[in-house]
């Protein structure tokens, strides 16, 4: 279904799919965890940001500011043009989208894209994606350089950084690639959190916690 063919072929249901979870994401309320990492982010001496392959935008919801993310894998809660026509990206904001769960299949009419009048997607980088548009993320990229380069001096000083991640896997990696990198480069430790795939390489500093995200938070941020 997390395929921009859907939207192609099928647009009903590839917007039943989306459309379901838009709706699904917006009834669940971030648990605690969450809050808990926000004060502790807050009280570091130079600040943080977050690293997220999630979409669901609950890192937002619970607080965390908007310059302060990177959402390698985009947010369902913004919208691009199907056919790219204009290069634009929108807030969903309030509209829904109305989808028959007998048949998971998206009832017209369909989000549209306000520049061309076709259809819209969402800003979401799904697998065997090509017409994902990136610049949002690439934004988002461009403050976190930023704000890295901006405590390598620290670092220089014997300012420590850590990672904390949490339920990042190996299947697609790019959240583990990103925290061991960002650890190699700072010198800094890093904290993984996985209930299945705790190891850390024998190069890095850090901590293997094998516990559920809430579970570790809640012990490690008291
Ligand atoms: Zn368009």
């Amino acid at each position: 279904m997390a395929s921009p063919d859907r939207f192609a072929d099928a647009p009903e249901i590839g917007w039943g799919f989306y459309g379901h979870r838009l709706e699904l994401y917006r009834e669940t309320v971030p648990h605690g965890g969450f809050g808990q990492l926000l004060r502790f982010a807050q009280s570091r001496s130079r600040g943080f940001f977050v690293f997220t392959s999630n979409v669901d935008g609950h890192f937002q919801s619970a607080g965390f500011p908007e310059d302060r993310m990177v959402e390698c894998h985009g947010n369902i809660t913004h919208l691009q043009c199907f056919e790219n026509c204009g290069d634009r990206i929108w807030e969903v904001g309030d509209s829904r989208v109305v989808v028959d769960t007998k048949t998971m299949r998206a009832v017209e009419p369909l989000p549209c894209c306000p520049s061309c009048g076709g259809l819209a997607r969402p800003n979401i980088l799904m697998f065997g994606d090509w017409g994902w548009n990136g610049a949002r993320t690439e934004c988002q990229e461009q403050r976190f350089r930023r704000w890295m380069e901006s405590i390598e001096t620290g670092t220089e000083k014997g300012l420590r950084t850590v990672v904390l991640e949490f339920g990042a896997g190996t299947a697609v990696p790019t959240v583990r690639r990103f925290s061991e990198w960002f650890c190699a480069r700072t010198r800094g430790h890093l904290i993984r959190v996985n209930p299945r795939e705790a190891e850390i390489p024998d190069q890095l500093a850090g901590v293997e916690l094998a516990l559920g995200a809430r579970e570790a938070i809640e012990r490690l941020l008291i």
